[in-house]
């Protein structure tokens, strides 16, 4: 076995003289001053330094380019940050073209009603439910007034202008719920972006995937969100005609009477039918969790966290805590009036923060904690925007860890073959053995890892062309990967660690007795999966397991 260095040009620059930068409370000012230059790229002539200027006088001491990766780079340790390539690109003079990696493009759909009464839902009539305007993100696409491709294309194109190849793109869809919008609206918004990446239109959504099989840049995963009670059969073979690979649910809640205090209109049956359908169906699960809900309380909050795991119906695979934050445009708000609902304070937040981190299994990823909704818009409660650091830091005084792929993804350290063991994690759930295959150093810190299920035999499938088929529901190796069509040379060594591990689920899904195995492969992904003797068989690939 031989792997690269995965994120050899960071590790060279981590080993140069690093001149730390004191943080002290300003993670948001910096935060801010992040986003601001990646979204200014090319920081040609004085841009950065007018940028500069500009957030000193907001409080921030001078720094320089190199001292804000450096920031940067402490941000993300703290989790107040999402690690992407992309900034180190923007900020740095010479762009590398080994930097890039698989590419979040994230897009809103238009404002649109949502079938859901939750009463901690804020209304803006600008946004789509649930969304403000002065959310990141969200000023992008009313920018764009929410069409796809412009979306899309803007995007790529900051992301060319600064010399980042977006030839991977993971394409991420928030807005309310999914599944409430029209098909023909869903439809021809997954067509624009696909015609975005392409370059040219498609005249249909099945002609515009056909051309990124093999586009330039390729869309090698696809996200929406939707209700747990939009979840059926019917809705999940849609989602597969438009090439969605992972699907974000909000849970909120664990216990029927919360989720009917709070109208969320479904109950947790509800939620574990979603969960099984989607697992069934080879879909990557991510929920949103929610403490502090009207009628929670800490202690409540912490067993309820604990059912997630508990119940084999749910352990879902990535994770979102977002506590519930008093908005002044959601019904919650009078509940507050009235002196019915309390939000919790810092430091019962922080608490219930601990205490759920510390009890996350090994194979879930924890995305976020604490929405990233401007603290100035909430009325009472969340006072600080950087709880999520002080958590970090708690734990670490308490000799606590996360140990979610997160907190151990490695992110510019080398990788030497000889330092990784791959490491098998199992677990039951409800309706199927989960595996979870993963590169490891030591120390646990995970260079890749494949999420692989082995549905009862016994049971019937729902989706019958599945029956008696194990599935790899996900693979992800860490670290910038070549842009696609050099690694079939065998020049991104590292992407072999992907090879070995669907080569590893083939097996084992043999001793399993499974003779077939599908993958939940996205538009852009179908090559790779072609060159691991995978075929397009319906709505998944499929391959043969003793080959
Ligand atoms: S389902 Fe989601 S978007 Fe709709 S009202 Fe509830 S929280 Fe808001
Ligand atoms: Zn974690």
């Amino acid at each position: 076995m031989s792997i690269l260095p995965v994120d050899q040009v960071d590790e060279e620059r981590w080993h140069q003289k690093r001149r730390p930068v004191a943080l002290d409370g300003r993670e948001t000012l910096l935060r801010r001053l992040i986003e601001e230059l990646v979204d200014n790229a090319p920081l040609k002539g004085d841009k950065y330094q007018r940028i500069m200027r500009r957030h000193v006088q907001g409080g921030l001491p001078w720094l320089s380019k190199s001292q804000v990766i450096t920031a940067y780079e402490e941000l993300c340790d703290l989790d107040v940050m999402e690690y992407s390539a992309e900034v180190i690109t923007a900020l740095q003079k010479k762009p590398t073209r080994s930097q890039a990696g698989v590419t979040v493009v994230t897009v809103l759909t238009k404002p649109y009603p949502c079938p859901g009464k939750c009463i901690f839902c804020p209304t803006d009539v600008r946004m789509p439910k649930s969304y403000l305007h002065d959310e990141p993100g969200a000023m992008r696409a009313e920018r764009h007034a929410f069409d796809p491709y412009a979306q899309t294309a803007a995007r790529i194109a900051a992301l060319e202008n600064i010399g980042h190849p977006a030839d991977k793109i993971e394409l991420l869809i928030l807005g309310g719920t999914w599944s409430s919008y029209p098909r023909k609206y869903q439809e021809w918004f997954v067509k624009r972006c696909l015609d975005a990446m392409n370059g040219v239109d498609g005249e249909t959504l099945a002609e515009a995937q056909t051309l990124n099989v093999r586009g330039q840049r390729r869309n090698v995963g696809l996200v929406v969100e939707t209700r747990p009670d939009h979840v059926d059969e019917d809705e999940l073979r849609w989602f597969r005609v438009l090439g969605v690979t992972k699907v974000q649910i909000g849970i909120q809640s664990l216990d029927d009477h919360i989720l009917a205090l709070n109208r969320r209109g479904e109950t947790v049956q509800d939620v574990r039918a979603a969960v099984r359908l989607l697992r069934l169906a080879g879909f990557k699960i991510h929920v949103h969790w929610m403490p502090n809900l009207l009628g929670a309380t800490p202690e409540s909050d912490v067993t309820d966290f604990g059912r997630l795991w508990s119940d084999p119906a749910l352990r879902p695979d990535e994770l979102k805590i977002y506590p519930c934050m008093l908005l002044p445009n959601a019904e919650l708000y009078e509940y507050w009036q009235r002196g019915e609902y309390k939000p919790y304070s810092d430091e019962e937040i922080l608490d219930v923060l601990v205490a759920c981190k510390t009890q996350v299994p090994r194979y879930v990823r924890i995305n976020r904690i604490i929405r990233d909704i401007p603290t100035t818009n909430v009325v009472a409660g969340i006072t600080k925007a950087n709880l999520r650091q002080i958590a970090q830091q708690r734990m670490a005084q308490q000799g606590l860890s996360c140990r979610c792929i997160r907190c151990r993804e490695i992110r510019r350290q080398t990788v030497r073959p000889a330092e990784l063991r791959l490491r098998v994690d199992s677990y039951e759930t409800d309706t199927t053995t989960e595996y979870f295959l993963s590169f490891e150093r030591d120390d646990e810190r995970i260079a890749g890892f494949l999420r692989l299920s082995h549905p009862h035999r016994d049971a019937e499938h729902p989706f019958s062309e599945l029956q008696d088929h194990a599935m790899v529901r996900e693979v992800h190796v860490y670290g910038p990967a070549v842009p696609i069509g050099e690694d079939s040379q065998g020049e991104a060594q590292h992407l072999g660690l992907g090879a070995q591990l669907v080569q590893k689920a083939k097996e084992m899904s043999h001793e399993a007795g499974y003779s077939r195995i599908a993958v939940i492969s996205a538009i852009g992904t179908r090559e790779y999966y072609a060159r691991h003797r995978f075929e397009v068989d319906g709505l998944y690939m499929v391959g043969e397991t003793g080959d």
